[in-house]
């Protein structure tokens, strides 16, 4: 009989936070992001943070991939109050969006994009 142990599972990463820049403010704020045990991570929670602090918390080390959705409880852009956010096409970084408006500025390097597709990946750090 067979008494070894199964190798362990990968722990799976289940909170993160991504950072995100205000589209009508300079505010800087992390998103809380959660994976619901499935395939998608869903946005709950969004929080004003300085930029110091970001890059200190390491919030781009860890690579999220999936589906993204924004949850009902999701609090909204700390700047502005945007219900939504987008990624930059060229330089990957993400923004608030109104979830509306398909034509987006990037906050991070000004290019002006159109939203097409959905986010796939994002960098995150620890929760
Ligand atoms: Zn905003
Ligand atoms: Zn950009």
């Amino acid at each position: 009989m067979n008494r070894g142990l199964n190798r362990a599972e990968q722990p799976q990463l289940q909170a993160a936070v991504v950072l995100a820049q205000c589209q009508s403010t300079p505010v800087v704020f992390g998103i809380r992001m959660q994976h619901d045990g499935s395939s998608a991570w869903a946005a709950t929670w969004a929080f004003a943070i300085s930029a110091a602090r970001a890059a200190r918390e390491g919030y781009t080390r860890t690579k999220l991939a999936g589906s993204f959705v924004v949850a009902t409880q999701y609090p909204g852009c700390p700047g502005c109050g945007s219900a939504s956010f987008a990624q930059c096409f060229a330089c990957k970084s993400l923004g608030c969006w109104s979830g509306v408006d398909r034509n987006w500025k990037c906050p991070a390097c000004g290019d002006f994009i159109t939203l097409d597709s959905t986010i796939r990946e994002m960098n995150a750090g620890p929760d």
